[in-house]
Protein backbone atom coordinates (compact mmCIF):
# COMPACT_ATOMS: atom_id res chain seq x y z
CA UNK A 1 0.00 0.00 0.00
CA UNK A 2 1.63 3.27 -1.20
CA UNK A 3 0.77 6.20 1.92
CA UNK A 4 1.64 9.51 1.19
CA UNK A 5 1.83 9.98 5.41
CA UNK A 6 3.50 6.32 6.01
CA UNK A 7 6.45 7.92 3.79
CA UNK A 8 6.63 10.75 5.62
CA UNK A 9 6.65 8.89 8.75
CA UNK A 10 9.47 6.31 7.29
CA UNK A 11 11.66 9.90 6.26
CA UNK A 12 10.95 8.90 2.69
CA UNK A 13 9.32 11.82 2.03
CA UNK A 14 10.57 15.27 3.25
CA UNK A 15 8.60 16.67 5.50
CA UNK A 16 8.94 19.76 8.07
CA UNK A 17 8.78 17.86 11.17
CA UNK A 18 8.31 19.76 14.53
CA UNK A 19 7.59 17.05 17.34
CA UNK A 20 7.98 13.65 17.34
CA UNK A 21 6.55 10.93 19.76
CA UNK A 22 7.06 7.16 20.36
CA UNK A 23 4.48 6.59 18.32
CA UNK A 24 3.38 10.19 16.96
CA UNK A 25 4.91 12.50 14.46
CA UNK A 26 4.11 15.91 13.96
CA UNK A 27 4.95 18.13 10.62
CA UNK A 28 3.70 21.41 8.86
CA UNK A 29 1.13 21.32 6.40
CA UNK A 30 2.50 21.99 2.90
CA UNK A 31 -0.47 24.12 2.10
CA UNK A 32 -1.31 26.42 5.48
CA UNK A 33 -4.31 27.73 5.79
CA UNK A 34 -3.59 29.41 9.05
CA UNK A 35 -0.20 30.80 10.59
CA UNK A 36 -0.28 27.25 12.87
CA UNK A 37 -0.74 24.69 10.82
CA UNK A 38 0.62 21.42 11.69
CA UNK A 39 -0.50 17.75 11.10
CA UNK A 40 -0.14 15.11 13.92
CA UNK A 41 -0.18 11.62 12.69
CA UNK A 42 0.08 7.68 14.23
CA UNK A 43 2.95 6.43 13.34
CA UNK A 44 0.72 2.99 12.09
CA UNK A 45 -1.25 3.30 9.79
CA UNK A 46 -5.16 4.02 10.55
CA UNK A 47 -7.69 5.41 7.89
CA UNK A 48 -9.45 7.57 9.92
CA UNK A 49 -9.86 9.10 13.73
CA UNK A 50 -12.75 6.45 14.85
CA UNK A 51 -11.10 3.37 13.10
CA UNK A 52 -7.60 4.57 15.48
CA UNK A 53 -10.05 5.26 18.08
CA UNK A 54 -11.83 1.65 18.04
CA UNK A 55 -8.84 -0.33 17.78
CA UNK A 56 -6.63 1.17 20.13
CA UNK A 57 -8.22 3.78 22.15
CA UNK A 58 -4.93 4.75 24.17
CA UNK A 59 -3.51 5.80 20.80
CA UNK A 60 -6.15 7.94 19.98
CA UNK A 61 -6.06 9.77 23.52
CA UNK A 62 -2.22 9.73 23.00
CA UNK A 63 -2.54 11.75 19.27
CA UNK A 64 -5.11 14.53 20.94
CA UNK A 65 -2.34 14.66 23.42
CA UNK A 66 0.54 15.27 20.94
CA UNK A 67 -2.34 17.85 19.16
CA UNK A 68 -2.11 20.00 22.28
CA UNK A 69 1.63 19.88 23.27
CA UNK A 70 2.15 20.93 19.68
CA UNK A 71 -0.28 23.66 20.05
CA UNK A 72 1.43 24.47 23.53
CA UNK A 73 4.82 24.21 21.47
CA UNK A 74 3.50 26.47 18.96
CA UNK A 75 2.35 29.17 21.49
CA UNK A 76 -1.67 29.21 20.93
CA UNK A 77 -2.24 30.77 23.62
CA UNK A 78 -5.76 32.15 21.87
CA UNK A 79 -6.80 29.23 21.34
CA UNK A 80 -6.67 26.82 18.61
CA UNK A 81 -8.62 24.23 16.15
CA UNK A 82 -8.33 20.54 15.80
CA UNK A 83 -9.64 19.08 12.62
CA UNK A 84 -9.61 15.37 11.59
CA UNK A 85 -11.59 15.19 8.39
CA UNK A 86 -12.99 12.08 7.84
CA UNK A 87 -14.18 10.95 4.07
CA UNK A 88 -15.27 12.27 1.19
CA UNK A 89 -17.63 14.70 2.31
CA UNK A 90 -15.60 16.11 4.70
CA UNK A 91 -12.55 16.39 1.98
CA UNK A 92 -10.74 14.05 3.50
CA UNK A 93 -7.49 13.98 0.82
CA UNK A 94 -4.62 11.64 2.54
CA UNK A 95 -6.34 8.11 3.98
CA UNK A 96 -4.08 8.03 6.82
CA UNK A 97 -5.72 9.50 10.20
CA UNK A 98 -3.95 13.33 10.86
CA UNK A 99 -5.25 15.90 12.96
CA UNK A 100 -4.94 19.40 11.84
CA UNK A 101 -3.86 21.81 14.25
CA UNK A 102 -4.79 25.40 13.25
CA UNK A 103 -4.52 28.71 14.82
CA UNK A 104 -2.51 31.47 14.85
CA UNK A 105 -5.86 34.10 14.09
CA UNK A 106 -9.17 34.33 14.68
CA UNK A 107 -10.48 31.12 13.35
CA UNK A 108 -14.40 31.47 11.97
CA UNK A 109 -17.65 29.30 12.90
CA UNK A 110 -18.97 27.55 11.56
CA UNK A 111 -16.71 26.31 8.98
CA UNK A 112 -17.74 27.11 5.26
P1 LIG B 1 -7.16 16.28 4.49
O1 LIG B 1 -7.72 17.03 3.31
O2 LIG B 1 -7.89 16.52 5.77
O3 LIG B 1 -6.99 14.80 4.16
O4 LIG B 1 -5.72 16.88 4.74
C1 LIG B 1 -4.59 16.48 4.05
C2 LIG B 1 -3.59 17.60 4.22
O5 LIG B 1 -2.32 17.11 3.84
C3 LIG B 1 -3.87 18.82 3.34
O6 LIG B 1 -4.08 19.96 4.18
C4 LIG B 1 -2.61 18.95 2.50
O7 LIG B 1 -2.23 20.29 2.31
C5 LIG B 1 -1.59 18.19 3.32
N1 LIG B 1 -0.47 17.63 2.57
C6 LIG B 1 -0.52 16.96 1.40
N2 LIG B 1 0.71 16.55 1.04
C7 LIG B 1 1.55 16.97 2.04
C8 LIG B 1 2.96 16.84 2.26
N3 LIG B 1 3.76 16.20 1.41
N4 LIG B 1 3.47 17.39 3.39
C9 LIG B 1 2.68 18.04 4.25
N5 LIG B 1 1.35 18.19 4.10
C10 LIG B 1 0.79 17.66 3.01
Amino acid sequence: MSCLFCGIVARDIPATVVAETERTLAFRDLNAVAPTHVLVVPKDHYATAVELAEADPAYAGELLAAAGAVAQQEGLTGGYRLVTNTGDDAGQSVHHVHVHVLGGRSLGWPPG
